[in-house]
C-alpha cells in the first residue's frame, strides 16, 4: 500500500472502531481544559480527572484560581507530578488570563503558546476540544502509531504533525488524532510490537510474513 492509501485506511477504519471521541480529559470549559491539559503532562489522563475535580472545587475560573496560593494549588495536584512547576504555571496564567484576555482562554494558538507552562501540543488540543478549530496535537502515542504505520519518518512530534497534516483532510483532525490515541491505549500500546498481529498492519503491509521490529515508547 501507498502512504495516501495506508493514511486513508486508517481514517476509515478508526473512524469505524471509534465512532464517538470523547473529550478524555473532564471540564466543564475552555479554562478547565487548559487546566486539566496543563496537568496532562508526564501523567495519565486518568490520573488527571481523579484531580481536578478537587482543584475545581477549590477554583474553576481565572479569577477564583489567582486567589489561591501557589502551594494551595500545588497540595491539590501534587499526584499528578512535576507539581511545584505546573501549579506556578496555573496560577500565573490565571493572572495573565484576567489582565490580558479579561478572564476568557483566547481561541488564538500565539496567544495560548504564550501562556505559562503551555506548549504547542497543549494549545493544539485546547483549539480543537474547546474551540472546535482543526489542529492535530501529537503526543508519544499517535508519534509511536504514526512510525508503525509508516505514515512519517519524523524524528519528533513537531516533524510527525507536520506529516500528519499532510495525508489527512483538515476536517478529520480534531476526532483523528483523539481515535489514534484511543488505538494506541487499547491496541497498539507502548509496549513492543511485531506489527503482525491486528488487522491494522495485517492490512496495511499485506505482503508482511515475518516479525517486524517497530517503535516503542
Ligand atoms: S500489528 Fe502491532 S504495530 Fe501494527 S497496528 Fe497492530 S498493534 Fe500496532
Amino acid at each position: 500500500m501507498r502512504k495516501q492509501e495506508r493514511a486513508d485506511f486508517i481514517n476509515r477504519r478508526l473512524a469505524e472502531l471509534y465512532p464517538e471521541t470523547p473529550v478524555p480529559l473532564d471540564h466543564t470549559d475552555a479554562f478547565t481544559l487548559l487546566v486539566a491539559v496543563l496537568l496532562s503532562a508526564q501523567c495519565t489522563d486518568a490520573r488527571v480527572n481523579l484531580v481536578t475535580p478537587g482543584l475545581f472545587a477549590l477554583a474553576d475560573t481565572p479569577e477564583a484560581m489567582a486567589e489561591l496560593e501557589v502551594p494551595v494549588i500545588q497540595e491539590a495536584i501534587k499526584s499528578c507530578g512535576l507539581a511545584p512547576r505546573k501549579a506556578k504555571a496555573i496560577a500565573e496564567l490565571s493572572k495573565i488570563l484576567i489582565r490580558d484576555h479579561a478572564g476568557e482562554v483566547p481561541a488564538n494558538m500565539a496567544a495560548l503558546e504564550k501562556l505559562p507552562g503551555v506548549g504547542h501540543k497543549t494549545a493544539s488540543v485546547v483549539m480543537a476540544q474547546a474551540f472546535g478549530v482543526p489542529a492535530f496535537p501529537v503526543d508519544t502515542h499517535i508519534h509511536r502509531l504514526a512510525q508503525r504505520w509508516g505514515l512519517t519518518s519524523g524524528r519528533n512530534v513537531v516533524e510527525t504533525e507536520r506529516d500528519l497534516k499532510k495525508l489527512f483532510p483538515e476536517q478529520d483532525w480534531n476526532a483523528l488524532h483523539l481515535r489514534i490515541i484511543f488505538y494506541g491505549r487499547d491496541a497498539c500500546t507502548a509496549r513492543g510490537c511485531d506489527g503482525t498481529v491486528c488487522e491494522i498492519c495485517r492490512t496495511l503491509y499485506p505482503r508482511r510474513r515475518t516479525p517486524v521490529v517497530t517503535k516503542k515508547g
